[in-house]
């Protein structure tokens, strides 16, 4: 829009919020405002449920070869409005370019994938107590109206890994985009989107407490996808429970990476660079804690300093660019409150451990290396979410096992390895959804991806990641109304 305030999308309609407010967003790399979007609400939520349980009557008769051309369609638009897509998610979300294409094509893929994977069965036939009269049918039926709440960090491949099998399952949505990158989310759908019958798909822009928290109280919202901080997955289980919704909670992490003693140093600094820098260590799958051999501490250490004071900090749409800034001033001063606490408490700080000390603005934090660390600091507990990296040693590598699973949520974890007894040990023994064994944070469409314990245990991708989106359903059929000989009188 020419004022620079988009508007959220209820029943096919543009519309502003019924209450009027403007969410202002800005760009992370520069601080400017980039636009507006509308501060939807309660009455905002309520009439995008109506309109999504309006459509949800047809849609879920559409059959489903149909459903899949459309999730098609979207997926080659995506391709079609690539350029413009790239340079909206790369302002407003602020990760590289490069971060940014990968996003774009991880968020058209998986419309494809549960394009088709939603037309290949609609449940199964089991074997019925009189195979010869009678028959009995699983049945996978939508939920109705489900809710779609997203983070900010990959703020459409995560809603991606939601809308693709929620339609392909045949529920009607309302997305919550994060108030941080509405704007993207507004474009995509907008540009995407636009083919699907009006009210199968919503968005709602607007806070958490106030459009995320009416979306989930909504009595005609059956089931809640959300992505997001175990505190919020928290609070939305809280407010759900009465009304027994089902609930699909991808939460925090607080991966490890564990280096063991047969590991490569070097490579293993390569790709500890990556598993906790990428997106400025911004991912709930970042590795936020090193586990590394006592004998192989000081040279990883310094390994790490001479690759990340390489490294350039910069808007993501300047190609030189290897690290773009945290996404609020928020973020930034909760990383700074972590690497104190661990200086206080006897951190020594290898590398970075400040802000930039260029001129400019944006929400930089310099890539850090952390030594000297332990499980007392906050560093080596709660997820930092930026770019840090503390290491700590060991001399057995079952007591880095024990670290792993010392932490209360379990995402992911990383080995580099080798050697078959050592890595099936900890894949074996490791209480988390996801292990890469030497290539951290490779996803795949056919893989689950999810957590355990505090994470919260549901599952994208994959089958599992249809499946969250259908509800079970047996059918017990008998062809003969004859009366049977146990009902009454005994
Ligand atoms: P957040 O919890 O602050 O917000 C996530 C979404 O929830 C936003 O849309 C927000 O508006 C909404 N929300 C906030 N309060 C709400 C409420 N009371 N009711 C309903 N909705 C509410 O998280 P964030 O800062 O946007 O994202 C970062 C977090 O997401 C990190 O903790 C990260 O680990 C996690 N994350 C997890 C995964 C995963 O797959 N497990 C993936 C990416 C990010």
């Amino acid at each position: 829009m020419a004022d620079g305030r988009v508007r959220m999308l209820i029943d096919g309609e543009w519309v502003s919020a019924e209450a009027g407010g403007w969410i202002t967003v800005d760009d992370p790399a520069t601080e400017d405002i980039i636009g507006h979007v509308p501060a939807g609400g309660a009455a905002d939520i309520d009439r995008a449920v109506t309109a999504a349980a309006a459509a949800f009557r047809d849609w879920r008769w559409c059959p489903a070869d149909e459903r899949a051309a459309l999730l098609h369609r979207a997926a080659d638009k995506t391709s079609e409005h690539w350029d413009v897509l790239l340079e909206l998610l790369t302002r407003e979300q602020g990760k590289p370019r490069p971060e940014q294409e990968e996003e774009l094509e991880w968020s058209a893929s998986p419309l494809r994938y549960y394009a088709e994977l939603g037309r290949n069965n609609r449940g199964r036939v089991i074997p019925s107590g009189e195979p010869r009269t009678q028959l009995n049918l699983v049945l996978k039926e939508p939920y109705g109206v489900f809710g779609l709440i997203v983070p900010w960090n990959y703020p459409l491949l995560l809603l991606s890994w939601k809308l693709a099998p929620a339609l392909a399952a045949g529920n009607a949505v309302v997305i919550k985009p994060s108030e941080y990158t509405s704007l993207i989310t507004l474009e995509w759908i907008r540009r995407c989107f636009d083919h699907f019958p009006p009210g199968v798909v919503n968005v709602v822009t607007g806070t958490g407490p106030d459009a995320g928290e009416a979306l989930v109280r909504h009595p005609d919202v059956r089931g809640v996808a959300m992505t997001g901080s175990v505190e919020t997955g928290q609070r939305i289980a809280a407010v759900a429970a009465p009304m027994m919704k089902h609930l699909h909670l991808e939460l925090g992490g607080k991966d490890a990476f564990v280096v063991a003693p047969d590991a490569a140093p070097a490579s293993a600094v390569d790709a500890l660079a990556y598993a906790a820098l990428i997106n400025t260590g911004q991912v709930c799958t970042s590795s936020e804690r090193v586990y590394v051999p006592a004998h192989l501490r000081d040279g990883i250490a310094e390994g790490l300093r001479e690759k990340l004071e390489g490294l350039r900090l910069g808007h993501g749409l300047d190609d030189s660019t290897d690290l773009g800034p945290l996404r609020a001033e928020r973020f930034r001063t909760k990383v700074e409150r972590h690497v104190a606490d661990a200086v206080e408490r006897g951190a020594k700080v290898v590398v970075g451990g400040a802000r930039p000390q260029v001129p400019g603005r944006g929400y930089f934090y310099l890539p850090t290396v952390l030594v000297d660390v332990d499980h007392d600091m906050v560093i080596m507990n709660e997820e930092t979410f930026g770019p840090t990296i503390p290491i700590m040693a060991y001399e057995d590598i079952g007591d880095a096992i024990d670290w792993v699973n010392g932490n209360a949520m379990g995402l992911g974890a990383t080995l580099r390895s080798t050697e078959p007894a050592t890595i099936k040990r900890f894949f074996e023994e490791v209480k988390v959804g996801t292990v890469w064994i030497n290539d951290p944070l490779t996803d795949n469409l056919a893989g689950p991806f999810g957590g355990m314990r505090m994470t919260g245990g549901g599952r994208e991708l994959g089958e599992e990641g249809l499946e969250a989106f259908s509800e079970t359903k047996h059918v017990h059929w008998d062809f003969s109304d004859a009366p049977k000989d146990w009902w009454y009188p005994y």
